[in-house]
This record gives C-alpha cells, sequence and structure tokens, in this order.
C-alpha cells in the first residue's frame, strides 16, 4: 500500500522557520565606540542627585550625605581629665622633688564624671577628680592618683614629688570635634568611622541621598535559580546576583525581579512592571541577534526614545543595549557573564553613583609588562583581563585566558588593560596601563596642613564642588610652614605675627614657597555676656580692670599659636590668674568662659557668636595660604585657588564674619 507522505504539521513549519531565521546572520546596523555611546546615554539623563530624606543614624550605615555636617557642639564638650587623680593649679607644684615635696589641701568636692564642679581650686588646693570629669575652674593640670601621697590631717591633703606641666592629662574642650567644624563632607558614604563621628555630635539622623532604585532582571530559557537543581541544558543565573550586588556597591538600592524565559510577552509585562517600579531597569541576556535573543525587541515598544544604541565596538560587551524611557534608563547587557559586568561597571555604575550623590569612581592604573603576545579584534577596542604579578623587573599583567562567557574572569582579575580598535595585536613584552579593579580609596587630590578656620571648609566645599577631594590636618601655623618646607602638604593655612614687623606670615615666605592672601579674622576679649567688667567698655578699658581684680580669671593659648603671640603683646609682662590654663584651639577658650571655668581670653569673632559670648574686637589677623610653588600648577592646587577667588566662596566666608583679602 502506498502511503502518501503525511501532511506536515504546524509545529514542523514552525521548526523550519525557526532554522532559517537562526541561519539569517541579523546585522547589528549601527555599532558605535563605547564614547559615543556613553554621550548618546548620558545626553538623554539627568545626572543629578536624586532628592534627599532624613535617615536615622541607625539605618544610615552605608548611606551617602546629602549635605555638609557641621558640628553643633565640642568633643569634648568641656575640659576633660585623662586620668583618675587631682585637678590643681601647675604652679603650686612647681619645685617639687623628693627632697622638697609639694602638699596641697584638698576641696571638698569629688568630680565624678557626669558631675559639674562647683567649688573653684584656689591656689594650694587640689580636687580629687576621676577619667573623664570635667575640669573644674582654676584648675589646668591633673596629676595621677599614683603620683600622690594622701595626708591624713583635720584637713585631708596630698603631697607630690614631681612638677606638673600645665595641660597635664587634659582633653581640651573641642579638641576631638570642634563646633562649627565642617565634619564630614556630602557625597561622603557612612561607614562605622562616620556613625561615630556623628553620635559624638549628638546627631541621631542625617539627610541622606535617597538610593536609586534599580530593577535587575535576567533572561534565558536555561536559566536556573541559585539554590535549585540543575535542569538539564541549565545554567545558574549569576548575572543576577552579581548585578543587584553591583547595584548595591554603586549606591543603588537593587529590586531582583528573577530570571525570565525568553517569552516576549511574559518578559513585556515583567519589564512594564519593573519600569514602572523603579528608576532604572537592568536586563541581562537575549540582546544579541541570535535565535530566541529578544529582550532588545522590548524596548521600543515601552515608550520613547527607546533605544539609543545597540551595539558597541566593545569586546567583551559588542550586543549592549542602552535605552530611555520616559527618562529612565533601560539596559540590556549582553548575557555571558563577563561582558555582562564589564559593560555594567563602563555605562550604568556611573549613572548610579552619580544619582546615590557619590563621586566618580577614582581609576588607579600600574604599568605592568605582558609576557605573551596578545592578538586582537581590528575594529573594535579590547579591554584584557588580567593578573597581576610582583617580578622582579616589575609588574607582569597575565591574561587571564578565559573568554567573556567566564564568571571567573572578572571576579579574579586584578585589573585589564585596553588594546586600541585598530591594533590587531599587541607584541609580547610590551608595556600596558593597568586600570585596577576595586582598588583602594584614592589618595586625596590636595593636601592641606596648618592651622584650621571655619571659613577653609567653605572653600574645601567649593573645591569639592570642582570634582577635587582635600585632605585638611590640623597641625597649628608652625606645623602648617614646617610641612610646607619639607614639601609634604601642598598648601598651608597660617596666621603667625611677625613680632618684629608686627605684619603676618610674610616673614614664613622661604625660597619654593608663596603667599597667596586668604581673609582677615578679628581677634578680640571674649566674656559672658552681663559681665561688667567687659560689658559697654573697649577692650583696653576692660583688660586694666581684670588686670587689677584678683577674681578675675582668664584663658590663655598654647605658646606658638598666633593668638597667643598677641596675648603676651597686649599683656605686656603682666601674669594674671589663669595664664597657666594653655589649651589649643580658639573653641576651648570660649567653651571654659562659656562654662565658667574662666571669665576671659582671646579669640576670633565667628568663635564668639558660635558660643553666644560677648566680644570686644582687638585687632584683624591674617589668615594667609603659604603654596608650594613645585605643586601650584597641580589641577587640584589651581582649583583651589580659583575656589578661594571665586565670588560665590568670598561672599559665605564673609557671611561667616571673615573679611576675604582683595
Ligand atoms: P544571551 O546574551 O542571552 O545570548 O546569552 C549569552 C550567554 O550568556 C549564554 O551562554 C547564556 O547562557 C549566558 N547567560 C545569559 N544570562 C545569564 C545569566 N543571567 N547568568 C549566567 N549566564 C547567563
Ligand atoms: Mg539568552
Amino acid at each position: 500500500m502506498n502511503e502518501s507522505p503525511k501532511p506536515k504539521s504546524t509545529g514542523d513549519s514552525d521548526l523550519i522557520a525557526r532554522v532559517r531565521a537562526a541561519a539569517r546572520q541579523e546585522q547589528f546596523l549601527d555599532v558605535v565606540s563605547a564614547e559615543e555611546a556613553r554621550a548618546r546615554f548620558e545626553r538623554h539623563l539627568n545626572l543629578s542627585p536624586m532628592s534627599s530624606e532624613r535617615v536615622a543614624l541607625a539605618g544610615a550605615h552605608t548611606r551617602v550625605l546629602a549635605r555638609d555636617v557641621v558640628a553643633a557642639t565640642d568633643a569634648p564638650p568641656f575640659d576633660r581629665s585623662n586620668v583618675d587623680g587631682f585637678a590643681l593649679r601647675a604652679a603650686d607644684t612647681w619645685g617639687a622633688s623628693d627632697g622638697n615635696p609639694k602638699s596641697l589641701t584638698l576641696n571638698k568636692e569629688v568630680i565624678a564624671c557626669g558631675h559639674a564642679p562647683v567649688v573653684t581650686v584656689a591656689p594650694g588646693t587640689c580636687t580629687a577628680i576621676a577619667t573623664g570629669g570635667v575640669i573644674p575652674r582654676g584648675a589646668d593640670a591633673v596629676v595621677m592618683i599614683e603620683q600622690t601621697d594622701l595626708i591624713e590631717e583635720d584637713q585631708p591633703k596630698i603631697e607630690l614629688r614631681r612638677a606638673a606641666n600645665s595641660g597635664q592629662f587634659i582633653s581640651y574642650a573641642g579638641s576631638d570635634i570642634a563646633r562649627g567644624e565642617t565634619l564630614l563632607r556630602r557625597g561622603t558614604r557612612i561607614g562605622a568611622r562616620e556613625i561615630g563621628m556623628l553620635a559624638a555630635c549628638g546627631l541621631d539622623c542625617v539627610e541622606a541621598v535617597r538610593r536609586p532604585k534599580v530593577a535587575v532582571l535576567s533572561t534565558g530559557d536555561e536559566l536556573v535559580e541559585p539554590g535549585r537543581p540543575l535542569k538539564p541544558a541549565g545554567v545558574y543565573d549569576s548575572n543576577g546576583a552579581i548585578i543587584a550586588a553591583a547595584v548595591s556597591e554603586a549606591g543603588g538600592e537593587p529590586s531582583t525581579f528573577g530570571a525570565y524565559p525568553d517569552d516576549p510577552v511574559a518578559l513585556e509585562k515583567a519589564v512594564r512592571k519593573a519600569l514602572d517600579a523603579s528608576d532604572m531597569v537592568v536586563l541581562s541576556g537575549g540582546t544579541s541577534k541570535g535565535a530566541g535573543d529578544l529582550s532588545h525587541r522590548i524596548v521600543p515598544r515601552l515608550g520613547k526614545p527607546g533605544i539609543l544604541v545597540h551595539g558597541v565596538a566593545l569586546k567583551p560587551g559588542k550586543p549592549l543595549c542602552l535605552g530611555v524611557v520616559g527618562g529612565k534608563p533601560i539596559v540590556v547587557l549582553p548575557g555571558f557573564p563577563t561582558s555582562a559586568i564589564f559593560t555594567f561597571q563602563t555605562f550604568v555604575a556611573p549613572v548610579i553613583r552619580a544619582w546615590a550623590g557619590l563621586p566618580p569612581e577614582a581609576v588607579d592604573t600600574v604599568t605592568a609588562r605582558i609576557p605573551l603576545r596578545v592578538a586582537s579584534e581590528l575594529g573594535r577596542k579590547e579591554f584584557v583581563l588580567v593578573s597581576l604579578v610582583e617580578a622582579d623587573e616589575g609588574t607582569i599583567a597575565f591574561p587571564t585566558g578565559k573568554n567573556s562567557g567566564a564568571v571567573t574572569s572578572f571576579s579574579q582579575a586584578d585589573g585589564f588593560f585596553e588594546i586600541d580598535a585598530l591594533a590587531s595585536a599587541l607584541d609580547a613584552e610590551s608595556q600596558v596601563d593597568v586600570t585596577l579593579i576595586g582598588s583602594a580609596a584614592r589618595a586625596p587630590d590636595v593636601v592641606i596642613m596648618g592651622s584650621h578656620d571655619v571659613a577653609l571648609d567653605v572653600v574645601v566645599g567649593a573645591l569639592a564642588n570642582r570634582g577635587f577631594s582635600a585632605r585638611t590636618l590640623a597641625v597649628g601655623s608652625l606645623g602648617g610652614v614646617a610641612a610646607a618646607n619639607r614639601g609634604e602638604c601642598d598648601i598651608a593655612p597660617i596666621h603667625l605675627i611677625d613680632p618684629v614687623s608686627g605684619q603676618y606670615n610674610k616673614h614664613l615666605v622661604g625660597p619654593g614657597l608663596s603667599l597667596v592672601p586668604g581673609w582677615r579674622r578679628m581677634q578680640g576679649v571674649l566674656f559672658q555676656r552681663g559681665d561688667a567688667r567687659f560689658e559697654g567698655r573697649n577692650a583696653q578699658e576692660a583688660l586694666k580692670i581684670v588686670l587689677a581684680d584678683r577674681s578675675a580669671l582668664m584663658v590663655n593659648r598654647n605658646p606658638g599659636s598666633g593668638t597667643r603671640v598677641l596675648i603676651d603683646k597686649l599683656l605686656d609682662g603682666a601674669r594674671p590668674a589663669g595664664y597657666a590654663n594653655q589649651p589649643k584651639s580658639h573653641n576651648a577658650v570660649a567653651a571654659a568662659i562659656a562654662q565658667g571655668r574662666a571669665d576671659w581670653g582671646l579669640a576670633i569673632a565667628p568663635v564668639a557668636k558660635l558660643y553666644g559670648l560677648g566680644f570686644l574686637p582687638v585687632s584683624p589677623e591674617h589668615y594667609d595660604f603659604l603654596v608650594v610653588d613645585k605643586r601650584r600648577e597641580r589641577p587640584a592646587v589651581r582649583a583651589f585657588l580659583e575656589a578661594l577667588h571665586d565670588e560665590k566662596t568670598r561672599q559665605a566666608i564673609g557671611a561667616l564674619g571673615m573679611e576675604p583679602s582683595a
């Protein structure tokens, strides 16, 4: 019996159609360079940081600060004892030795932590104090209990056999964190250290940049969720996990949508949902032009402008698809794991970082030698992932040798180098610049060492707006001069008067240094409002009164400070009570007066205002910058000087009570 052949089933014709489609190589029509791809993408995006939101300190870890944080209190808040012992006047101990012990009468007070002292330490007396206790009025040093003997008489006494220095075992108010100081800068990612600083200033919440929400989807019939058994021809969805983690690292908030089969209807539905709920959608897989690849086909259906780039002259990563729909980016990364994470880091992470308020990631490179010839495709810029090895003759970069389908080639590489699109190979022994992956925090762009001032924070803030980071180390004016002379810093802010000429700072300009004028700060006498010895008088009159008043207690400054030079000039040899109390900052002086531990001292006008104290002007002090000539042409140093002279910065400096120099 001759049976006629069965009519072809529709299933068969379907299959044949798919075979035909798979064999017909679709081409990427418009392959663009990596630079062009990035430019097109960013042209359609607003890259300013997201709005800010208030976040409780407990939930602030890893968040990015939306605003600078200015310390509202000093830490420590008062002059504090570092040991268990006795608070006293250092002058009472001078000359003490084994042969000549000095004895001091114990006051009827014990200063425990949390106890505000009430008894003044008068000459010849001392007060028992615990570690962390508040230094009482009149005292300027602490001796350790171990170095004293108790004498039991009617009135108990202690005996000492060693002299104490003024300031011994005292941490001055504001020596850790000074009120008014910019504690943390916006764009800073909050880690454990930052949390500790915020808490020490009494802050229980911060303004953080809202984290951009990024939906992460994987596509492919073969994908299996980690944790499930692997089916035949199945592959674990590793892209979903690595992309979600990379979103967090870039400052975003990932929402994982999971893996979808190559089914256009289900996928479109999922992508629409993701787009609604997020600021950005990242898919991986299905962007090639082969069978089953349809992720990119969905994008034009979602809205305008749709696909901006499909096909980048880049290896790994050619099939990358970048689109924007209604202001939201939608990105289809290549499915191959190395290509996926590489293109994510190159094109997507910078957008998330910008939205999250983070600065662009620093690129660190090292020069290395390649031990073997590396072939490359003409017409595509190629990135070769390498492992670095330190050899006697220098660093060697070994290509990891795995293709872009490998998961480990990116995860285990130390870095990568580029082969130009126009080169077909790189010869063995060539030198290459290797960009490091996940390298350590970068060094600051400018190092500023010297005296600190609140207006310096304004200039450093303006510098940060220009994209440069600064490290400021408060080492005092003299420390700054020394650092500048040794070339350890770029810029040294100083304010030292020449006792001979009476001029500020000019005498410190040595070879290789130049002086750039900063601003003037008014120095004057600080006192508690309402104190009749000062209120309504000028500084000269007030000084005359307090120098004749034995109950008036001053607070001095440390030797070497510009303010101390001025104080000694004013006192003209007089040594009023409290002269030996010599804290190291304007803030500590103001805190001592505000807390009643002293009646007067010298500091700058803005600090008087900060502590609500009265102020009698004495003379303006010049706060200028020594610049190391060799470093003056560095982009960050130039940016600092530009920021300093910028009209907006000058206004902000003026608003703090300083007078910017012409
Ligand atoms: P595609 O871009 O969909 O053509 O996929 C290219 C290659 O990447 C294939 O070998 C896929 O199995 C693989 N791939 C795609 N998506 C993932 C994923 N989410 N996790 C791991 N491998 C993937
Ligand atoms: Mg696929």
